[in-house]
């Protein structure tokens, strides 16, 4: 099977792990604050709260923000459910915004819209939370100038886009948000087996954020309560959890982190290489908007919905993993029984129907590539 995406492990990841594996520490040593200061080098941001996974990242961020009941968070509805669900978690509500049909990110537009229609009944979002699909950033000024304006916060989902660029910045340096989040889950641009990080530039925030990831608990001396107390003591401030990366996790990312460059150089080449080999099929390639690099954590495209499942069973059937990137989120169950149904989110919908992902990440062949691109030639002609 080719899979639709999968880590790269080298020689020197092994090494790394192994070294961590024969130090006094397995967690909470100093691989963890090594990671989480690359993570700022490469990113811009000042502050980096590694933790267990990216969905801790979003339920953290959301409770350092102050979301809680009677709130309202707003994300896409193509997205993996754990952007929506960080607000259920913290008691809040969520609701939707339709995507972009060329970029199939949040609508700005559609959002400028919602906004003015929640302004006069009272129920603007607390928090909003864009997610750079397949890697390609969203239009982050004109959000930020609509946060001004309305008053809400923005979490960047960023668990397609590190390595990604926005007007020359790299994703995470938060010129636009308060914090953005990270996933370094095998599919994504770099793993640490399960694993996910939220950047800020805020030091309050960062604080909340470390105090949330390790049970309310501090050490720190200047946050203390009590003051002149040995190097044993600590306190519990607030109420946190146990978000914790470990320093295994983190020193496979301290290495991942070092090939991220050329990870990201390998995913655009396959793009190109899909984009020069399809652009003839009957299918659309994806939409590349100005202003920003996309780091090609997903390749997708939109084929005649009619035969979209035909042509993905085809693929299916021919050891290629082709899948679908992503059921929308108001469709699932879950969100169905909190009131969402089909028609609510129309261009998400269409979009839904028509998408296929095909395989990309940084060790596919380009023999591999003329297996999926011939057989998909194929299935379209069935
Ligand atoms: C993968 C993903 C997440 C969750 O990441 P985990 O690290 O698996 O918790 C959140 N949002 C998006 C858009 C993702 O793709």
């Amino acid at each position: 099977m080719i899979r639709y995406g999968q880590q790269s492990i080298s020689e020197n990841d092994l090494q790394e792990v192994i070294g961590v594996l024969t130090s006094p520490f397995l967690t909470q040593g100093p691989k963890v604050p090594e990671f989480e200061e690359k993570l700022c080098a490469l990113s811009g941001s000042r502050f980096a709260i590694a933790c267990s996974n990216a969905t801790s990242a979003l339920h953290m961020a959301c409770q350092a923000l102050g979301l809680g009941p009677g709130d309202r968070l707003w994300t896409s509805p193509i997205t993996f459910v754990a952007s929506a669900n960080c607000a259920l978690h913290c008691g809040a509500t969520v609701d939707f915004v339709d995507i972009d049909s060329d970029t199939y990110n949040l609508s700005i537009e559609a959002l400028a819209l919602k906004l003015r229609r929640a302004e006069k009944t009272n129920t603007l979002p607390k928090v909003v939370v864009p997610v750079h699909f397949a890697g390609q950033p969203c239009d982050m000024r004109d959000l930020y100038s609509l946060s001004q304006e309305y008053g809400f916060h923005i979490i960047e989902d960023a668990a397609h886009a590190l390595g990604a660029t926005y007007q020359g910045e790299p994703v995470g340096a938060g010129k636009y948000s308060d914090i953005t989040i990270l996933s370094f889950h095998p599919v994504k641009m770099i793993t640490t087996g399960e694993g996910g990080a939220a950047l800020t530039n805020d030091p309050e925030l960062a604080h909340k954020l470390q105090l949330l990831r390790s049970h309310g608990i501090t050490r720190d001396e200047e946050a203390l309560a009590a003051k002149g107390k040995a190097d044993w003591y600590y306190e519990q401030q607030v109420l946190g959890f146990n978000f914790r990366m470990t320093d295994l996790q983190a020193a496979l990312g301290v290495s991942q982190l070092d090939r991220l460059s050329s990870f990201v150089q390998k995913r655009i080449a396959c793009a190109n290489y899909y984009d020069q080999h399809l652009g003839s099929m009957l299918l659309d390639t994806p939409h590349r908007a100005p202003e920003r690099c996309s780091s090609w954590h997903l390749y997708c495209v939109q084929v005649d919905e009619s035969k979209r499942d035909l042509i993905l069973d085809h693929l299916r059937s021919s050891s290629i993993g082709a899948t679908v990137h992503y059921i929308p989120v108001h469709l699932q169950p879950y969100y169905q029984k909190l009131g969402f149904s089909l028609g609510d989110f129309p261009i998400s919908e269409t979009y839904f129907r028509q998408t296929i992902t095909l395989p990309l990440h940084p060790d596919l062949t380009t023999d591999e590539q003329d297996l999926v691109i011939d057989t998909l030639a194929h299935a379209l002609k069935l």
